[in-house]
């Protein structure tokens, strides 16, 4: 998606080998325009999927998720972390690493809000080493609910995340795609495309 990718390349700071901080429209400040551009672009990407929920984790995905739910006119379900698991009967959940923050974090969503009727959506920030979306996916296992796709803001393809999700034949669709970071400066993987 072109405009995002003009926006990274304007804003997003490359820190270290492989993290990109994109606080300034993504993840503390929010430009509700672009969030909203990228509703509309996850619509057309996942044209004619019957998806009936969106899910995401808290904090970062929530953004991006709630334009999305008012592309589709679904519902936006985040799912919460919390340090440590006290196990409920009424909640699903499970464990995720975050690479990032070196930290297991666990993640809950009420069974109020996903069940075998659902056909769901994924939405996050980024796609990294994958662990994220994976807790996702388990989640929703629980709930009996089916997964029609995945849809990420920011792919860094040199990690291994959208590999695990290829394999499983997942319907996975990124707005942008970063191959490398050379010397502080985002590399996409595809510098022509045009969307
Ligand atoms: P994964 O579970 O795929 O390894 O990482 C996904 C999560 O880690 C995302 O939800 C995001 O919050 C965070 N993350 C991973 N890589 C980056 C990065 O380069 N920049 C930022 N800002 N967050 C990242």
């Amino acid at each position: 998606m072109r405009l995002l990718e003009e926006r990274i390349k304007k804003d997003g700071q490359v820190l270290g080998e492989d993290v990109l901080k994109v606080d300034n429209f993504l993840n503390h400040q929010v430009d509700p325009e672009l969030m909203a551009a990228m509703g509309e672009e996850f619509k057309r990407l996942f044209e004619g999927a019957p998806i009936t929920k969106i899910l995401t984790v808290e904090s970062s995905g929530i953004a991006p998720a709630v334009f999305s739910g008012l592309a589709f006119h679904v519902p936006v379900v985040f799912a919460r972390k919390h340090k440590s698991l006290t196990l409920q009967d009424n909640m699903y959940s499970a464990t995720v690493y975050s690479y990032t923050k070196k930290v297991n974090n666990h993640i809950s969503i009420s069974k109020k809000f996903l069940n075998e009727n659902d056909r769901v959506l994924v939405i996050d920030d980024f796609l990294a080493n994958g662990q994220a979306v994976e807790g996702l996916l388990e989640v929703i296992d629980q709930a009996g609910a089916q997964l029609e796709g995945v849809g990420i803001v920011i792919e860094k393809t040199f990690q291994k995340g959208r590999e695990l999700l290829d394999q499983r034949g997942i319907h996975v669709e990124s707005l942008a795609r970063i191959a490398a970071f050379e010397q502080g400066e985002v590399v996409f993987l595809d510098e022509n495309n045009e969307n």
